[in-house]
């Protein structure tokens, strides 16, 4: 959505596919951060987007046994966009939408699938979608996520990073007095994520992957208590889970394409590089591919030089990113695993000693990312 906006206002001619007749779905990232709201502000969407009053953060803080610890502030960050917004998917994705409909060139179609890519000898000219449709054009991109079928159909397989956590994603009605913003607490029983929703968490309960079956058979109450256990703050609202359909089981991946284009073909975001929950950076680095990819666009026909330029650009934050990524899954796989502390004491202790340092650190590399994109002209 985000690549098509920025190509339809350079003039350009784009037709964005999606499959589904709306966004209501609850298993993308809610979190705008500082180097996406840059990019909408040099779109001229950012007071707009802002008028929008989704709730904003200046930091990340979480609650470790017991002890906050505010790990990321994105005050430290130049101004103005120094702070976080919680944008759930459907809202962001609509405001791209509308915006995206004032300019003339730029074709969404709802409700319509791709099903297969159109070669020309080896090079690919074009989409086929449901409804009959067929579209040419100079560049196709296959921005369809971690499951995208138009990367198999280029014939591309990504290298699974494995991942051996899951999460399990549900709603909880805040409780009264409730405490400041928290990412997530960390105790015994692994880590609880409580985005802020407006007057609910979206919440989540990390587990080891593969593990929900096990997790359902020992009952409601038992999970309940997990929840309280690891985030006492939860007790008086847990009560609101009264059967196994509130939860949904979202399968964290992570994965990286060796190759993300090939003759009039592109892969980006998540359909590149599955990224996982942590950090809440995904949609952000989905948006920063974007940028990068219509910055080195040129008019007309694509030369792959372009294409393979843009992923030598992208790949290295990625993979950056990625190991930051991994280091966090073994950490959290730790105390659901079975007994050790997923930040033993020791840790925690330096933690709290070096926290303006780490504030400001995490704020750059998850606030802007490892290579953060501007939008040129
Ligand atoms: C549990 C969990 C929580 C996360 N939380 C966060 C977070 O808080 N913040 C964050 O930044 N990231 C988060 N992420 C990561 C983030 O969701 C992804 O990195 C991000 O959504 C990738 O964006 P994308 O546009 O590449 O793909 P997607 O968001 O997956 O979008 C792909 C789109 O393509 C459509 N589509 C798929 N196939 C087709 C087809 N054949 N034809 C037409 N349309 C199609 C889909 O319907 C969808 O709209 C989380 C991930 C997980 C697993």
């Amino acid at each position: 959505m985000m690549l098509g906006y920025l190509l339809a206002r350079r003039g350009l001619n784009v037709t964005v596919l999606e499959k589904h007749a709306d966004f209501l779905r609850d298993f993308r990232g809610d979190t705008i951060h500082p180097s996406t709201i840059t990019v909408l502000g040099e779109l001229g969407l950012r007071d707009a987007f802002l008028a929008m009053g989704l709730p904003r953060l200046d930091g990340m803080s979480v609650v470790i046994d017991g002890e906050r610890l505010s790990l990321v502030d994105f005050t430290t960050l130049p101004e103005p966009d120094n702070f976080l917004v919680f944008a759930p998917q459907w809202d962001f994705l609509n405001f791209l939408a509308r915006e995206g409909a004032k300019l003339p060139g730029f074709d969404l179609r709802m409700n319509t699938t791709a099903t297969g890519l159109v070669f020309d000898g080896d090079t690919v000219v074009g989409v086929t979608a449901t409804n009959g449709l067929t579209v040419r054009a100079p560049l196709t991109v296959a921005a369809d996520g971690r499951g995208s079928l138009l990367r198999a159909a280029a014939g591309f397989i990504p290298h699974e990073l494995g991942v051996p956590i899951d999460v399990l994603w549900f709603r909880l009605p805040k409780p009264d007095n409730a405490p400041p913003p928290t990412l997530g607490y960390v105790g015994d029983h692994g880590m609880v994520l409580t985005i802020e929703r407006g007057d609910y968490y979206q919440s989540g309960m990390v587990i080891p992957k593969g593990t929900f079956a096990d997790v359902q058979a020992a009952g409601l109450p038992a999970f309940r208590d997990a929840l309280t256990s690891t985030a006492p703050v939860l007790a008086t609202v847990v009560e609101s889970l009264q059967n196994w359909d509130q939860v949904k089981l979202l399968s964290v991946q992570l994965d990286r394409l060796p190759r993300w284009w090939r003759n009039g073909f592109m892969c980006i975001g998540d359909a590149a590089h599955a990224m996982s929950p942590v950090g809440g950076v995904g949609v952000n680095y989905a948006i920063q591919d974007a940028v990068a990819l219509a910055n080195a666009l040129p008019d007309g026909v694509v030369p792959s030089s372009v294409l393979a330029a843009v992923q030598a650009r992208r790949e290295r934050p990625v993979i950056r990113m990625q190991r930051i990524q991994r280091v966090a899954h073994e950490r959290l796989k730790r105390p659901v695993n079975g007994g050790k502390r997923a930040v033993p004491r020791p840790a925690r202790a330096l933690l709290r000693l070096s926290q303006p340092l780490v504030r400001r650190v995490l704020a750059r590399v998850v606030g802007l990312g490892f290579l953060p994109e501007h939008v040129d002209g």
